[in-house]
């Protein structure tokens, strides 16, 4: 199942047949979260001889103004809190269905499974897609790129957290991720890792993810706009490296940037063909080991920044 990498960077056709790509195992149909039409809100009828009462307003108008930092705290709060437009539910149901439907797929590992209960997926797509949130599907995010499926994210992340690091202290430690996309796997690893550098070559999605982000960003992401092709040099090595997009080999640096006991994993595509398959790569005292695991799907790894 692994074998010693001798040579990099690597390509697919080097790697000794036996390991031959799985299909993707375990992975139902996309289901679509079933969507409980909306009560409508009783309206009281109009009664002319009730007085309206001033009170609340006056209440409104003596609350002492709210510190800028405290608004923000308070709109972010409400829009986390705000039931998903058309399922007539709020987001942790639905993501307690999502988490639910991703142990039956086969995800064991209860700190991923936990992490991806509690990241609100609806505020990283785009307004007019919140109701399939929750459904094991990509999603456009503009430029070209996509969202991954939650089950998608939730395989590689379990697989991630397999490396001998991650099995030793139980965190997925420092890590890097190529492709910050929306934002939305950057969230469910910094419920994951010591600290996460995510880097996006795409400036516009950067930015966009810098601000979808805002709300749930905690102390422990940094997002980089740079070509992840290279890595992240400044912070390396990193116990884990985990890619959302698939180039033609493993990039060299990455092997580089990888710790004693680190594990990378990322789709390479196989040659003369246009199919994807999961690399993992673990670094250890001797050396590189790999395995391949499913077939996938990724947008291409490219090279350069887009400003
Ligand atoms: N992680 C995202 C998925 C992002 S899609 C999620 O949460 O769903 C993959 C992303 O990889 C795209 O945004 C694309 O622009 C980016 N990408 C491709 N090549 C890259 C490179 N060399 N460096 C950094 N990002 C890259």
């Amino acid at each position: 199942m692994t074998g010693a990498a001798s040579k990099f960077p690597l390509k697919l056709d080097q790697l000794p047949t036996r390991d031959k790509a799985k299909p993707q195992a375990g992975y139902s149909k996309p289901q679509s979260v079933s969507a409980a039409p909306a009560k409508p809100t009783p309206q009281p009828a109009f009664k002319s001889a009730v007085k309206p009462t001033i009170a609340p307003l006056h209440r409104q108008m003596l609350r002492p103004q709210q510190h800028l930092q405290h608004a923000h705290a308070t709109a972010t709060a409400s829009r986390l809190a705000a039931p998903l437009a058309g399922l007539g539910l709020d987001s942790a149901d639905v993501r307690r269905r999502m988490v639910r439907r991703l142990r039956a797929d086969g995800l064991t590992n209860e700190a991923v499974l936990a992490a991806m209960g509690t990241v609100p997926r609806h505020i990283f797509v785009d307004a007019a897609l919140v109701t399939q949130a929750y459904e094991d599907t990509s999603l456009p995010i503009g430029h070209g790129q996509t969202i991954s499926k939650p089950s998608v994210v939730a395989r590689m992340i379990e697989l991630l957290m397999g490396g001998a690091n991650a099995r030793a202290t139980g965190s997925l430690g420092k890590t890097l991720e190529i492709g910050t996309g929306c934002g939305y796997q950057a969230a469910v690893l910094t419920r994951l890792a010591r600290h996460v550098y995510s880097v996006e070559r795409l400036k516009p999605l950067h930015d966009k993810a810098r601000d979808l982000i805002a709300p749930i960003r905690s102390v422990n992401l940094r997002m980089v706009y740079g070509d992840g092709m290279i890595g992240h040099g400044p912070n390396a090595p990193y116990d884990s490296i985990i890619s959302a997009a698939g180039g033609d080999t493993v990039p060299q640096p990455w092997l580089d940037q990888l710790a004693i006991g680190g594990r990378l994993i990322c789709p390479v595509r196989q040659s003369g063909g246009t199919k994807q398959v999961l690399v993992v790569v673990d670094r250890t005292e001797a050396g590189y080991q790999h395995s391949m695991q499913e077939t996938v799907h990724f947008v291409p790894l490219k090279s350069g920044l887009v400003g």
